[in-house]
């Protein structure tokens, strides 16, 4: 069994890094804005209190976040194991948590804010079939053209410097205090974020005592 929470601010690249550890260990990816953008596009009823609380300009509150992180894992449909991304991201939903679970490490993934910026304005997303770009790491053949399905590649309506910047105002203030917290168990594991994806998730598993990665399987 093994019980990870994955930290670091928004574009340090933790979805690709969870995704893959979930495949090889079978691990449940939780991903609290997954959850939210679920509920949202499924028209529950949390969805459109979410929807009403961020029209507001406001912030989700913890017992919403605490209650949905509760029955997300009141679910028990890990056996294997869980890692958790997007949570807790504030002391009081740390405190919670602490109370409430054990759990084996936490991964941080540290990104310099300049590299999170520039990754984040060089990202593009097909309007037609979603598939994300990067004009700094993964470029499309043609300039603004959808490899896949030939696309217009627009910039994502959030993604501003001013949203960005906001963003890792708040993981600094809020979030960074909570990997003290963490860190008072010995449970947190700091990696380099600014390699490679494949550099990064060997750096992981070396620091969390797991098998590395297999290599990859000849073509053909
Ligand atoms: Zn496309």
């Amino acid at each position: 069994m093994h019980k990870y929470v994955i930290m670091g601010v928004q574009g340090c690249g933790k979805g690709t890094q969870a995704t893959m550890l979930c495949q090889d260990f079978d691990l449940i990816h939780i991903s609290v804005g997954d959850i939210l953008r679920w509920n949202i596009k499924s028209h529950t009823k949390l969805g459109a209190r979410i929807k009403r609380i961020v029209a507001a300009g406001e912030l989700v509150g913890d017992d919403v976040i605490e209650g949905l992180v509760r029955r997300r894992l009141d679910e028990h449909d890990w056996n294997y194991g869980f890692i958790l991304d997007g949570f807790p991201r504030n002391g009081h939903q740390a405190v919670f948590f602490l109370e409430s679970y054990d759990i084996d490490a936490v991964i941080h993934i540290d990104v310099p804010d300049q590299v999170v910026v520039d990754r984040i304005m060089g990202r593009r997303l097909c309007v037609k079939c979603g598939t994300d770009f990067n004009v700094i790491m993964h470029w499309p053949k043609e300039p603004g053209i959808c490899d896949m399905c030939g696309g217009e590649l627009v910039k994502r309506v959030d993604d501003t410097e001013d949203s960005i910047r906001t963003r890792l105002e708040d993981f600094h203030t809020k979030t960074e205090p909570v990997l003290d917290q963490f860190r008072k168990k010995e449970l947190v594991v700091r990696v380099d974020g600014t390699g490679a994806p494949e550099a990064i998730q060997a750096d992981i598993r070396s620091q969390l005592g797991l098998p590395g990665l297999e290599p990859a399987a000849p073509a053909g």
